[in-house]
């Protein structure tokens, strides 16, 4: 695994135009009161999604705990990105993989795993993943991975290269080198766990932003500072959880946005075109959330320097969110938000819906 790692770099940190044309996004910042969106592209990992790191810090922490054996079935509970990537990690070291998912999963990901050399065991809803990945180990002598119980703990928040560690390196050239704010989207938490953790131990004062989507319960725990809240799960996938997942840790989350389904396809779309390479639905949630921020920030007259996640890309999901006829059958319609995003671009203010 250490060897795999050595293999594999860094991955980018793109500055976003927010007005105007790409290229010119000096201009479009000063255009903008100064400020800058950047997006940490953790789509370019060997896997494909910000679950490469996620897969790699469980599967170091299970085999330093003396969790995984020669021969141990490596069995996971995931909306599918995680599945993918750690399909991949016990591919290299010769471990087989299932992967506990819902039914609607995309087709795209369950070929991925299947590619990885993974196994595949559907239940109907959300809500059901965990007791069945639970009892499928069991029932094998396997290992349960539990990617929403131990990512807040897998992951050297500290440092050691985590996100959080990346993305204050990349931006120390920049003209605001510490961001005003970094927005995420919480799916097991461990990616705002880690940020959230970061900033204080380093004392920065940057904030940090979580954009919950329609359906979870994280919203409704956080503003109750309550594990209780339950709700029916999110269609966004990757993010949005029916329960609030042990791995997120509230309390170093300094404000919670709820984003509609509708506005997370029409910014996904619109960073597609933006920026030249398909996103995942998750980015769009983010980056809609950030847009937010920005138009706090002109509204007082502040410049800084925002940052998002891409967290996969959209090659995942062309036979569902970027499918206009998927998007029908859902009832979802794009039109009042892509005309928010449109007036935004003439505007720079991102108008309620
Ligand atoms: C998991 C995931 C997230 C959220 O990351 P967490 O660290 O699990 O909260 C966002 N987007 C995608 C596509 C994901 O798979």
């Amino acid at each position: 695994m250490e060897a795999d790692s050595q293999r594999s770099a860094d991955t980018h940190l793109h500055r976003f135009p927010l007005l105007g044309t790409l290229g010119a996004a000096t201009e479009d910042a000063a255009a903008a009161g100064g400020v800058e969106l950047y997006l940490k592209d953790e789509s370019v990992h060997p896997t494909g999604s910000l679950k490469h790191r996620l897969a790699r810090s469980l599967f170091l922490y299970a085999l330093c705990n003396g969790w995984l054996h020669a021969g141990s079935t490596v069995v996971e509970a995931s909306s599918g990105s995680t599945a993918v990537s750690e399909a991949y990690f016990a591919r290299l070291i010769g471990l087989p993989f299932v992967a506990v998912m819902t039914s609607s999963t995309s087709r795209e990901k369950v070929e991925l795993i299947e590619w990885y050399g993974g196994r595949c065991h559907f239940v109907d809803s959300p809500g059901e993943v965990y007791d069945a990945a639970r009892s499928l180990a069991a029932d094998v002598g396997g290992h349960y991975m539990d990617q929403f119980t131990y990512a807040e703990r897998a992951t050297d928040w500290r440092g050691n290269n985590n996100i959080a560690e990346s993305i204050y390196d990349q931006m120390s050239r920049e003209t605001h080198p510490v961001p005003s704010w970094i927005v995420v989207s919480a799916g097991t938490g461990g990616t705002s766990a880690t940020i959230g953790r970061y900033l204080r131990y380093k004392r920065l004062p940057t904030r940090l932003l979580v954009a919950d989507p329609e359906g979870s319960a994280f919203y409704q725990g956080w503003l109750e500072d309550s594990c209780e809240p339950t709700a029916s799960g999110s269609r966004i996938e990757g993010i949005g959880r029916p329960r609030v997942e042990p791995s997120f840790v509230g309390g170093v989350v300094d404000d919670m946005v709820q984003v509609p389904d509708a506005a997370s396809i029409a910014a996904m779309r619109w960073v597609t075109e933006r920026l030249g390479r398909r996103v995942g639905p998750s980015t769009g949630t983010n980056v809609w959330a950030a847009l937010g921020v920005i138009t706090g920030m002109r509204r007082r007259g502040q410049s800084g320097s925002v940052v998002t996640l891409l967290c996969d890309t959209g090659e995942r999901y062309l036979s569902s969110y970027y499918d206009d006829a998927w998007l029908a059958e859902r009832g979802i319609d794009l039109a009042g938000h892509l005309t928010a995003l449109k007036d935004y671009e003439a505007t720079g203010v991102l108008a309620p819906v």
